[in-house]
């Protein structure tokens, strides 16, 4: 019974984590990969492994010495067909339930994954009669099932639907997603600073753009210097925030930003019409305004930081392209909000941190205090 919760858990797992690693390096988007009848084709494939499982299981029942060398020839045979059947059945399993799930989703899905890491490594150590790994295995799967649920709530998801009908497929929202029009306006560093410097209160949206270009050391300096000159700034993390579950929360805490003024969506979310500025930086569907404003949207009903209701939003990105989930974001476009174009590695962000090093100018003192 281990041995086949270890295979089936094992195989499933690995096929799916290469299958998002594939599409978070290769090709990020919402377009679930695997065109088949996936619900069908994952209830056949579970059916048969129990199948499986119940003949090895009848087998071993026949056998009761556990011990290998008493088994018949044909037996052996019989059961290792049976496992090998069971770990390809497995993997295809896996491959094509991460294939089919929508980009959105992903993060759950990550999450999922490293529980069926935990309960194979578990069903491992029961077999080699390993107290440390199934102990460790346990801690590992139920962690994860612990994440899995913080992050459906965090996405207002429940597993089912994530794993049967995800974002970004045909069970998602109806009809076309709206069309947004408009023209955005750009700013520049020097405005951007002269706009942080005279700000009472300011929140900083850090996302994968900042992650991805390891941003976080230019973004603590310029959060130390601003603080340092009175102005009131704090963090706000989306719980899928990134690529990886807490990946800006671990990002901003290995750049020393104290963790007294980075706050969670929930925290901080109703805080956006009393900031002066709010300044997203290298994220987009963790901030799309269509999540709440297009019911069409392929992130329709997913929570986001709302900081469109701030008095002024200044983007930090290298383009009008979208984020990971693909979906159009409709705040790029409004009044308020106005974007900083570059890379956060080597354009703007090291230049804001140069510029707002410099002293705070006499007449701004008196906006600030
Ligand atoms: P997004 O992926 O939505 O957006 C990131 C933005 O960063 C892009 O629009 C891109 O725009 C910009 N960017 C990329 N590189 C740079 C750079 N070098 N400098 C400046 N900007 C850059 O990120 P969010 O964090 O807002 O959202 C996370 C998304 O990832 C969600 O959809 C979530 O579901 C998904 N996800 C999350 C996981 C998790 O566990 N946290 C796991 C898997 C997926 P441009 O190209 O114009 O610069």
């Amino acid at each position: 019974m281990s041995l086949t919760l270890g295979t089936v858990n094992r195989a499933t797992e690995f096929p799916g984590v290469s299958e998002h690693y594939d599409r978070k390096e290769m090709a990020p988007g919402p377009t679930p990969n695997f065109p088949l009848p996936r619900n069908e084709i994952n209830i056949l494939s579970d059916a048969d492994k129990r199948e499986k499982a119940r003949m090895i299981r009848q087998d071993a029942l026949r056998f009761p010495d556990p011990l290998w060398s008493s088994i018949s020839a044909e037996a052996k045979d019989f059961d290792l067909a049976a496992l090998a059947g069971m770990f390809t059945l497995s993997g295809g399993l896996g491959l094509h339930m991460t294939a089919s799930i929508g980009g959105a989703d992903m993060p759950v899905v990550i999450t999922v994954l490293n529980s069926y890491s935990g309960w194979a490594l578990c069903a491992e150590g029961f077999m080699l009669d390993k107290p440390i790994l199934t102990t460790v295995g346990a801690l590992i799967g139920s962690s994860g099932a612990i994440l899995t649920h913080i992050m459906c709530v965090a996405m207002n998801r429940d597993i089912v639907s994530v794993l049967l009908g995800g974002y970004g497929t045909s069970a998602t929202g109806g009809g076309e997603a709206m069309v947004f029009e408009g023209e955005a306006t750009f700013t520049d560093v020097e405005a951007t600073v002269e706009n942080l410097k005279a700000a009472k209160e300011v929140i900083v949206v850090p996302g994968y753009g900042l992650a991805v270009a390891n941003g976080q050391y230019a973004m603590a300096e310029i959060a130390k210097e601003l603080r340092a000159q009175g102005v009131n700034l704090r963090f706000a993390i989306h719980p899928v925030a990134g690529r990886m579950p807490g990946q800006l929360n671990v990002l901003l805490a290995e750049a020393g930003v104290p963790y007294d003024y980075v706050l969670e969506m929930e925290e901080i979310n109703d805080d956006f019409p009393d900031t002066d500025v709010c300044l997203v930086v290298g994220a987009n569907d963790t901030v799309n305004s269509s999540a709440e404003d297009d019911p069409t949207s392929i992130i329709a009903g997913m929570p986001v930081l709302r900081v469109w209701n701030s008095k002024q939003v200044i983007v930090m990105k290298r383009s009008m392209g979208a984020g990971y989930a693909g979906a159009d974001n409709p705040g790029f476009f409004k009044q308020n909000t106005e974007l900083l174009q570059g890379d956060a590695d080597d354009g703007p962000m090291p230049q804001t941190r140069f510029v707002t090093q410099k002293p705070i100018a006499d007449d701004r003192q008196a906006v600030v205090a």
